[in-house]
C-alpha cells in the first residue's frame, strides 16, 4: 500500500482553514434607484434609498473646486 510521501505542510493547512472562516456576503441586487450593488434586504449605501423610499438622507457633500487647475480625463 502506497503511503504519503509527508503530511501537508503547517502553511497549506493554514490556507485551507483561512477559507472556511471567510465572509460570504451572500447574493446581491441591484438598486431600484441608483443601480448600483446593494445586499438584498438592506438601505443602499450610495443613495439611502430602501423599497423605492428614501430611508437616509445622503449627506451633502461641499463642492471643491479646485481653480487654476484643468481635469484630466481619462
Ligand atoms: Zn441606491
Amino acid at each position: 500500500m502506497p503511503n504519503p510521501f509527508r503530511k501537508h505542510t503547517p502553511r497549506r493547512t493554514g490556507n485551507r482553514r483561512s477559507k472556511n472562516s471567510q465572509l460570504h456576503l451572500g447574493g446581491q441586487s441591484r438598486c431600484t434607484n441608483c443601480k448600483s450593488m446593494v445586499r438584498p434586504h438592506t438601505v443602499c449605501k450610495e443613495c439611502g434609498f430602501y423599497g423605492g423610499k428614501l430611508v437616509i438622507a445622503k449627506k451633502e457633500k461641499k463642492a471643491k473646486q479646485q481653480e487654476g487647475g484643468e481635469e484630466q480625463q481619462g
